[in-house]
């Protein structure tokens, strides 16, 4: 069997194996692994110092189905484009790339026209969004604290991962941007929950109960959250 020595280079086997795979030499490694490379969304593989390249392919063909299994695990991207549906504050709009009109982007009947070039689309609608969720969120969690007689401070819209909302004991609500194409219901109960945390720092029956005044219909946002939010966090 022929060696390679890979010290200082490495080989590319993408082509081989017809599928994007980042090769990585380990002077320790004492076997080939796989991983994942979750952000990227790309496989990798280390290999010891000694290792021939047909070893390599061979090894990566072995573990194919793995991959693929893996890959299909990490939630895809997605970014919005032309002619997509969204969902925005419950009402269904579709986006529409307008490339040789101005005015950045802006609504027509039931269009959200997007102007400028088409790799600006994604940052022109997110960005929009943002801004329609500082008003937006203001206005409707004023109206529900205003019902157990609180104020809000201020509200910051945030693009975490990981949580849909917080509450912060100076009366400022945290709220993810991404919650905006959310079904009506989904934000209602976001609303209602973060602004009973005015009253109720913990998750107590008295907290529930807050959420359920505020909000009678909570229990079918709070399992389509549970249920579809997920999808939401698809969105860069
Ligand atoms: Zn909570």
């Amino acid at each position: 069997m022929k060696l390679t020595l890979l010290t200082g280079k490495t080989y590319d086997i993408s082509e081989a194996v017809g599928m994007d795979i980042k090769v990585i030499q380990s002077p320790t490694a004492r076997r080939l692994t796989l991983r994942i490379d979750s952000k990227t969304r790309t496989p990798v593989l280390s290999v010891p110092r000694f290792c021939s390249r047909k070893h390599a392919i061979k090894f990566v063909e072995e573990n194919m189905d793995w991959i693929v299994r893996s890959l299909s695990k990490i939630p895809e991207q997605k970014y919005f484009s032309d002619g997509e549906q969204i969902s925005l504050f419950g009402e269904i709009l579709t986006i529409c790339h307008c490339p040789h009109e101005r005015g950045g982007v802006w609504r027509k009947d039931n269009f959200l026209c997007v102007s400028g070039g088409a790799e600006f689309i994604h940052r022109r609608i997110k960005d929009y969004i943002k801004n329609l969720c500082r008003q937006k969120f203001l206005e409707l969690s004023r109206v529900k604290a205003a019902q157990i007689n609180r104020h809000i401070h201020s509200i910051s819209i945030k693009d975490t991962k990981s949580r849909w909302g917080s509450c912060s004991s100076l009366n400022n609500i945290n709220y993810n941007w991404r919650i905006a194409l959310a079904p009506a219901e989904a934000i209602n109960y976001l609303i209602a929950h973060e602004v009973a945390h005015l009253e109720h720092p913990d998750h107590s029956k008295q907290f529930w109960d807050c959420v359920g005044l505020l909000n009678p219909d909570w229990k079918h946002g709070h399992d389509w959250l549970k249920k579809h939010g997920k999808t939401l966090y698809m969105y860069k």
